[in-house]
């Protein structure tokens, strides 16, 4: 290895993010270091450089490599994922070991991390660059790397910037006891490294024998500390006890900025009980008080011989088309209905239903003298127990999903009929061995209170389909479920056990606590769907970014207040001619519709620069960043523009349309727009008019805010562009994407006077990646836009993040923020705000006393 530059290569073969595009403020606030992102297509991360693990989380979801050089990288499997507990990582290395570029660090479940944690995300973050310069070497968002691409290199810096002071005097101490319930990991440990190098003093903390300088994320996490664990805090310098009493209350005061993930299942291991109940695992947290009713539901009946085996042989292989196309339109029906899990498992299915071992260990039967039904049966048992007899957790999970297909095949040749469903009283805690999914599916009609069941893993479909209702549902019960009777049971789901005989008090409690659930579970329901207001009572609409039609579907499924920004060039992209008036007004009406009569924005054809038509044959410029793109295209194409001006009013109806027009630089462009836009008007004898806006999106378009708001109806600001062009850095170039931030305060400036400019005159919205960008987004509320238009996926949480937000307390910030010299301090200084913000106004998941 050269030791005059080090290079950080992929950890595995993945889609890129830039640190700054990653959904968790404190990575992409640049807390713990800079660095890169990567969802990793593969299951296993592998070193990005030569040298020593200096530090594993207990927690197994993080650990970090010391090149030679001194510099430290810390590799995060995914986010949020500390509150697996480890569950579904395997270590492949321990602190101390040596390796090399490339050697496998730690394995992972792709199924349960994509289930459990909150993103796969995978942040590689430079913790200590030991005085190196770091660059990217690789990637914009959305970019695939291999596996051992270069990601980011360091070369030694040529003057040192940091120097690093001695501190002296007396040591100052305070013994605090952790409060954070996911131990001291990497957020905190950031957050704790930043306090000490915001304040003039150094600061250790000590666990028992081990101690950690407060300055070095990978030692502080390497305490491994727990929620619970006493620490002491020792200080000195000239702050020492400003640094005490902040790091002590970031260590005593619980995490609350990010909500847990609603779909963990609260704990994965039982918990002890008392005499009398019994323990499970929590496949879907909650509460239940019922009557316990056992389930049991048999196999349908088939003839056991067959009628000769070419006879057999047909008649299965024509089971299984049959059950397959049923399959397949079930998948259709659920992925129509948005019924994602549903759809997911449908699809398991098929691929159960396809697997060649399956039908080959069927077919042996048949020739042995098996009726078709039988033999399926046979060959789905002995699969089962297969995998049962593994061991594995997860693929113990999954025997339920073979048994629900051997029913369903089983059924094509049942003598009468599938199996009735067992008659069970409404508001039941049902008990049974294990379910398969569509049992599950067909129970829940009878809207049971709670599921106990015998066998079962926390991933098994059936514990996906509980938690996406609601229903609280234990497994792994074991045998002490055989039997069980209980007039008023108590399922605790929460806390993992079945009490079948509580007294009158534990009743009350437990009553008492369903009727708050249901009251907070009520109120977030209806908050997806409701305005989203701060704390101070600003209301701001969040709308949704889409690309087609299908988009338009999520974006009315996520509670968008409308779409902010359909980019209609994806229409015209990847294809060999331009979609005529009839295709475009199809996938227009069809993205109105799905909306229901809230707003739609559509942008008109965006062309030039990155998005290229090979049809349009556009002349080779040397920087078509700068050349003729968006609405200055139409003037030579002015065809173009009609026939999609005539699609876009060929939909009803006309008041929820909006039209947007793209790369606007100077009033004149979008007058002109208009002109063609009531010409076409008056040509189809509309009597309505859309509204027609611009999008600011480069710096001239928001110097001129005021006369452009004069002539438009709204204004939505472009932040990738703006960004762009005032920072003069290609939005294409991977060298430059960690510098290319909105929250540079030229940027600012430039969104500010658009706000000011139109102020009055017309709405201002922001449809950049910035709206979605939490910090960033906050920012945009206080400074006064009244739209943010954001991916379908993030509507609920900006919805949120506004509700959190006391936009006047942060607006009161935004002199200081504009004269701040750049992006990373306004990153930080908004970070802060945030943290302060936020955990004053989290509100908790209740627990329930026991
Ligand atoms: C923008 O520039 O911010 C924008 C929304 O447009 P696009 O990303 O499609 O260029
Ligand atoms: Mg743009």
């Amino acid at each position: 290895m050269s030791s005059s530059k080090l290079t950080l290569v992929a950890p595995a073969t993945g889609i890129v993010t830039l640190l700054s595009d990653v959904p968790d403020p404190v990575f992409a606030g640049g807390t713990l270091g800079e660095g890169i992102a990567l969802d990793p297509l593969e299951t296993t991360l592998h070193a990005p450089c030569d040298g020593e693990v200096v530090q594993c989380a207990k927690t197994r979801h993080a650990l970090s490599l010391r090149s030679e050089q001194g510099v430290e990288v810390l590799l995060h499997l995914g986010l949020d994922t500390v509150e697996l507990q480890g569950r579904g990582i395997d270590l492949l290395v321990e602190v101390g070991q040596r390796v090399k570029a490339g050697d496998p660090l730690c394995r992972f479940d792709p199924e349960l991390l994509a289930e459990q944690a909150s993103s796969l995300i995978t942040p590689l973050v430079v913790t200590d660059d030991a005085g190196w310069r770091l660059r990217l070497e690789a990637g914009a968002t959305g970019e695939r790397v291999e596996r051992g691409e270069a990601l980011m290199s360091l070369t030694p810096a040529e003057t040192s910037v940091e120097t690093t002071t001695e501190h002296t005097g007396p040591w100052h101490e305070r013994r605090v006891t952790l409060a954070l319930e996911a131990g001291l990991h990497a957020r905190p440990a950031a957050r704790v490294r930043a306090i000490v190098k915001r304040h003039d003093a150094e600061m250790r903390l000590e666990h028992g024998s081990a101690e950690a300088r407060g300055d070095s994320v990978s030692a502080l996490m390497n305490l491994g500390l727990a929620e619970g664990d006493e620490v002491v805090l020792r200080a000195r310098g000239d702050e020492a006890e400003a640094v005490l009493a902040a790091a002590a209350e970031l260590l005593t005061t619980p995490e609350g900025v990010e909500p847990p993930n609603a779909a963990a299942p609260d704990a994965a291991v039982s918990a002890p009980v008392a005499e009398g109940e019994i323990a499970g695992l929590v496949a879907s947290p909650g509460l239940a008080i019922g009557p316990l009713v056992a389930v049991s539901l048999p196999l349908p009946a088939v003839p056991h011989d067959g009628r000769g085996a070419a006879v057999e042989r047909e008649a299965l292989r024509a089971a299984l088309e049959r059950v397959g196309r049923s399959l397949e339109s079930a998948r259709e029906q659920a992925e129509r209905q948005g019924q994602r899990a549903e759809a997911d498992i449908f699809e398991a299915h098929l691929a159960w239903l396809d697997d060649p071992g399956l039908l080959e260990a069927a077919m042996a039967r048949i020739e042995a003298g098996r009726s078709a039904g039988q033999a399926w049966r046979e060959a789905l048992d002995d699969e089962a127990e297969q995998l049962r007899a593994t061991g594995n957790a997860l693929l113990a999970g999954r025997v339920a999903d073979l048994r629900d297909l051997q029913r369903h095949v089983m059924a094509e040749f049942a003598e009468a009929g599938s199996a009735p469903l067992p008659d069970v009283p409404e508001g039941a805690i049902l008990v049974a061995d294990d379910l398969s999914p569509s049992q599950f599916v067909d129970l829940v009609e009878r809207a049971p209170a709670g599921l106990c069941l015998k066998g079962g893993g926390t991933t098994s479909h059936v514990a996906i389909l509980a938690r996406a209702r609601g229903i609280p549902c234990l497994v792994a019960m074991g045998e002490a479920l055989e039997g069980v009777v209980g007039e008023c049971a108590v399922l605790d789901a929460h806390e993992g056990r079945l009490e079948p005989a509580p007294d009158e008090a534990r009743l009350a409690t437990i009553r008492d606590a369903l009727r708050r659930d249901a009251e907070r579970r009520e109120a977030e329901r209806a908050e997806a769907f409701e305005p989203a207001i701060t704390r101070d009572g600003r209301e701001v609409e969040v709308a949704a970014n889409i690309g087609d039609s299908g988009e338009a579907r999520l974006a009315a499924e996520s509670g968008a207040d409308g779409v902010g920004l359909m980019r209609s060039e994806f229409l015209f992209l990847g294809r060999q001619s331009a979609p005529d008036e009839a295709e475009q007004c199809h996938e227009y009406q069809t993205s109105l519709t799905a909306l229901g009569g809230k707003p739609v924005i559509i942008r008109t054809l965006d062309i030039g620069a990155d998005k290229q038509l090979p049809y349009l044959r556009l002349p080779e410029v040397p920087n078509p960043a700068l050349g003729v793109r968006g609405v200055r295209l139409w003037h030579d194409q002015a065809a173009l523009l009609d026939t999609q001006l005539r699609a876009l009013l060929g939909v009803a109806p006309l008041d929820a349309l909006r039209i947007m027009v793209p790369m606007v630089s100077e009033v004149a462009e979008l007058a002109w727009v208009r002109e063609r836009l009531e010409a076409v008007v008056s040509e189809l004898g509309v009597a309505e008019r859309p509204r027609l806006g611009a999008m600011v999106e480069v710096p001239s378009a928001a110097l001129c805010a005021a006369s452009l708001a004069e002539q438009a109806d709204f204004l939505s600001i472009g932040t990738n562009d703006l960004t762009q062009y005032t920072l003069a850095m290609d939005r294409e170039d991977p060298r430059l994407a960690a510098r290319a931030d909105v929250l540079h305060p030229g940027v600012l400036r430039l969104i500010q006077a658009t706000i000011e400019g139109a102020a009055g005159r017309c709405p201002v919205g922001v449809c950049g990646a910035a709206a979605g960008d939490p910090l960033a987004a906050s920012l945009l509320v206080a400074m006064g836009v009244d739209e943010l238009s954001v991916e379908p996926a993030r509507v609920a949480a900006v919805k949120a993040m506004i509700r959190r937000l006391d936009a006047a307390s942060l607006a009161r910030e935004l002199p200081d923020l504009l004269a701040m010299p750049d992006a990373a301090s306004v990153r930080r200084r908004l970070a802060e705000h945030h943290e302060s913000a936020f955990e004053t106004t989290t509100i908790t998941p209740e627990r329930i006393p026991s």
